[in-house]
């Protein structure tokens, strides 16, 4: 069988080739030129399968979309607290190009303009660094994110060079402005550079998976940027992604995302799938418009929008009861007879996730409650069993809600067994007094064993149990 995926991609893509609106970059002569029939997707899930259709293989000029990565490096070298001395974070809702900054601050509004993204590349490696040392560090961090060299392509970085005046103007000013405190025609030679680096949409969906991935290349494995930085990236794409039309770009597509002029778009699905799509003619606002008709199209047949709602975090704590049963060989145990809970919690878990098993461990362990029939009913259970076995993950705020509750089951003299083959609990028990460890077994057979002793078994009404 094949897979239905790259039939669907090439569907889509026949849905918006014949739309013909708009035209190529015209102050780029190499971009004017532009072949417009080419037009390609590219998905990249973050377990690094990637799907492709169309002109997949055909080179174009990464432009803007650069800028949301060398915001992520500029962080990486001047740190995030002095990245936001020099540039904010607020949408402009002006065009990229426009020579403006903030007027209380003489900040570039944000850093997915071009004069914020030219403060930015003037952050990398060190503020007396040459624009070699610059372009040169940008090539190879962007190189790592798609997974292969890349190439600066020098025809269309001269023909940006000859017609620079507006980019010069903006690096002027954020001179004059003491936004920048080098050379201001080294760092916009630098940043039109950094403009002119030949990519295809694969390379551009991985790079974007990269994000989703949190700074880890799904394909090579290599660990590219912090977590912290690609939410700081993620949330500035989300806001100011798509220039002036990023509020209409939120609501109907809802993916963090970034144009260039040479008519690539990339969208980044936190923690599911990065995608590029390219085709050269843009709309007046600068973005292509056949990409954005991709993405709007891929948004709503694959429930891509990030506000989505349908999928509740309502399946991801289910609770079941046991009784704990001695084989006929084995001795006695105290715990013959009598009822374990047991909580399973599946998935990626977060706090929403977390509040369910609070609230279920509350429910069924606490003192019942006369308006909800049936809580406190297992108050009694002699021990009760977290299963992590099919928990993917746990953030920061779920262990901490789940480590909380079992302290407090433990200091009510309760019996915790938690069933954690992939370790995602990671208690910190050493600063724990030992009355208040859970015990921790790798799966179900030795839980029914602490529980109840050697060669018990448990009687259920569901699951494996
Ligand atoms: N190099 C281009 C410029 O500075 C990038 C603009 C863009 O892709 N929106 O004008």
């Amino acid at each position: 069988m094949r897979s239905p995926i790259p039939d669907y991609l090439n569907a889509v893509l026949e849905k918006v080739r014949p739309n013909e609106d708009g035209k190529p970059a015209q102050y780029i002569k190499t971009l004017a030129n532009a072949d417009t029939s080419k037009l390609a997707v590219a998905l990249v899930m973050v377990d690094g399968n990637v799907y492709s259709a169309g002109d997949d293989q055909v080179e174009f000029s990464i432009q803007s979309i650069s800028k949301a990565f060398v915001y992520a490096i500029a962080i990486e070298d001047a740190g995030l607290e002095h990245v936001l001395e020099k540039i904010g974070v607020e949408p402009s809702g002006d065009a990229f190009n426009k020579l403006s900054l903030h007027k209380g601050n003489n900040r570039p509004m944000n850093p997915m303009i071009n004069a914020g993204a030219i403060a930015a590349h003037s952050l990398v490696v060190h503020p007396d660094a040459t624009a070699e040392e610059r372009t040169d560090r940008i090539l190879k961090a962007m190189s790592r994110l798609a997974g292969r060299q890349l190439y600066v392509d020098e025809e269309v970085y001269e023909a940006e060079l000859e017609d620079a005046d507006r980019n010069m103007g903006i690096g002027y000013m954020l001179k004059a402005a003491g936004i920048i405190s080098c050379r201001p025609a080294e760092v916009v030679k630098g940043y039109i550079r950094q403009c002119s680096i030949n990519v295809n949409v694969r390379d551009l969906a991985m790079m974007a998976a990269t994000l989703c991935n949190a700074g880890v290349n799904p394909v090579t494995g290599e660990k590219i940027m912090p977590a912290d930085s690609v939410r700081q990236v993620l949330s500035v794409m989300t806001t100011c992604g798509m220039y002036d039309a990023a509020g209409q770009w939120v609501s109907r597509v809802g993916i963090p995302a970034k144009s260039g002029v040479a008519g690539g778009v990339i969208g980044a699905l936190p923690g599911q799938v990065g995608i590029a799509a390219f085709s050269p003619k843009l709309n007046d606002r600068g973005n292509s418009v056949r990409a954005v008709a991709l993405f709007e199209q891929l948004s709503r047949d694959m429930g891509f929008h990030m506000m989505d709602v349908s999928q509740i975090a309502r399946a991801s704590v289910s609770t079941s009861v046991a009784k704990i049963v001695a084989g006929k060989e084995e001795p006695h145990h105290p715990n013959c007879d009598r009822r374990v809970v047991i909580f399973a919690l599946r998935g990626a878990v977060r706090f929403a996730g977390s509040e369910r098993l609070a609230r279920a461990i509350v429910r069924e362990l606490g003192e019942p409650d006369p308006k909800d029939p049936g809580s406190g009913e297992h108050r009694d259970a002699c021990a009760i069993v977290v299963s992590l076995r099919d928990a993917f993950s746990l953030n920061l705020v779920a262990k901490r809600v789940i480590h909380e509750s079992i302290k407090r089951l433990l200091a009510e003299g309760k019996t915790v067994v938690v069933i954690d083959p992939n370790s995602v609990l990671q208690m910190d028990l050493d600063s724990l007094p030992t009355s208040q460890h859970p015990q921790i077994v790798e799966n179900e057979k030795e839980a029914r064993e602490y529980i109840g002793g050697t060669g018990c078994s448990a009687v259920t009404q569901s699951d494996n149990w």
